[in-house]
């Protein structure tokens, strides 16, 4: 791996509004400031993969802005890329169809429509090795990615039911072709486990690609994400050419610096620094993001740190479907675990989960469509907290 590849350089600047000529101004100095010049892209095979992991609209701040989207492309074209495509495998199926609902519903087709960028329906995928990884050593990524020369990661910034965070390293779990991602969530059923497989793919892409995120963090989510969440404006763009210093620094923004599992391991696996750099001073914002109610904080992880993680699993949160549920099934499909049933409960159907078997991975709180799967605390979290 090159040098330039951990440089440490991320740029955030104010944006209060999706104006797209705006975030073009915007992104002309952090693109500077970054390195991103018509030398390095010019005759570049280039991706742009955003957020675009439910079916919602992007007033619901799950999904990159479709603003943020377009001005990263013009901004592309101006420097005279020619070879850019828009890719994304999203929290389901991976196919045509679900694709174009997708693009559709998020205001992709209709960007892509006024702007010209071409939408990715290759549903193909290929292997990618990486010798160093500790917990997988190939991966299956979507073939747009797997023959990109560069990567825009535009992510988005949210809290995580799982993760904590969710900025640019969790947007590249993305680049999992459809229902393989439940799969993985099942291989790798524990926060450590899965933090560590995480980390394996963003070094198995940074090993080969050129990676720059850029993260809508205009209006961002906070409490239960990455879908269940709420919107809140947080009036921020940040750029970096390292997704690891750009999760640092969301990290601090979201007020939960040092939590992120994935930040731990990267650091020790790259030799970085979790502390952010004097040029993040900008991103000591008084406020953070709503956790969500997965994460309790404190009390939770210091039963951890005394009892190895066997007893914090009575007390940790769990995800408990609501009288919201209408009985689609989607969170039966998503579930890794095959842990959710339907069950007729007064002439209705209805989702149950089995908690023997659930891993907490809150995939069916992603994907329900209906936002009917709460998280549900321990009465004595709830006491405490
Ligand atoms: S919990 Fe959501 S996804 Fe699952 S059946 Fe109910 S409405 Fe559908
Ligand atoms: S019930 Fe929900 S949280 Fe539990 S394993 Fe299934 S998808 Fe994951």
């Amino acid at each position: 791996m090159t040098d330039s590849v951990y440089s440490s350089k991320v740029k955030i600047s104010d944006c209060n509004s999706y104006d797209k000529e705006k975030i073009r101004l915007i992104l002309k100095e952090h693109f500077k400031y970054i390195g991103v010049t018509s030398e390095l892209i010019r005759d570049k095979k280039i991706v742009i993969k955003p957020n675009l992991v439910t079916a919602s609209a992007p007033s619901s701040a799950s999904t990159t802005h479709p603003s943020v989207i377009e001005a990263v492309y013009e901004e592309l074209r101006e420097l005279g890329a020619n070879d850019v495509i828009i890719a994304e495998s999203p929290g389901g199926p991976y196919n045509v169809p679900c694709l174009k609902r997708i693009y559709r519903a998020t205001g992709i087709s209709e960007m892509s429509e006024v702007c010209g960028l071409p939408l990715n329906l290759d549903c193909s995928f290929r292997k990618m090795s990486f010798s160093e990884g500790r917990k997988l050593k190939e991966f299956d990524i979507i073939t747009p990615i797997a023959e990109a020369d560069i990567i825009f990661n535009i992510c988005k910034l949210k809290t995580h039911s799982l993760t904590g965070l969710s900025c640019a390293i969790k947007n590249l779990f993305g680049v999992i072709p459809g229902t393989l991602k439940f799969e993985m969530h099942a291989a790798y059923p524990n926060l450590d486990s899965f933090s560590e497989m995480l980390v394996d793919l963003n070094l198995t892409l940074m090993e080969r690609k050129k990676i720059i995120s850029v993260c809508d963090a205009i209006v961002s989510m906070e409490g239960n994400g990455p879908t269940n969440g709420t919107p809140v404006n947080t009036g921020l763009i940040l750029t970096s050419d390292n997704a690891f210093f750009m999760d640092i620094a969301a990290e601090k923004l979201a007020g939960i610096q040092g939590e992120t599992k994935y930040l731990d391991i990267g650091a020790e696996r790259l030799g970085i620094s979790r502390i952010c750099s004097d040029e993040l001073a900008i991103a000591d914002r008084p406020n953070g993001l709503l956790r969500p109610d997965s994460k309790s904080g404190a009390f939770l992880k210091s039963l951890q740190n005394i009892f190895g993680g066997r007893i914090s699993r009575f007390f940790e949160p769990k995800p408990k479907i609501s009288v919201r549920c209408i009985g689609c099934g989607k969170c039966v499909e998503s579930c890794p675990q095959k842990t959710i049933t339907l069950e007729m409960k007064k002439g209705k159907k209805i989702a149950k989960i089995k908690y023997g078997n659930c891993i907490r991975c809150y995939c069916c709180q992603e994907l329900c469509p209906h936002g009917a799967v709460d998280t549900s605390k321990n009465f004595i979290l709830r006491s405490i907290h």
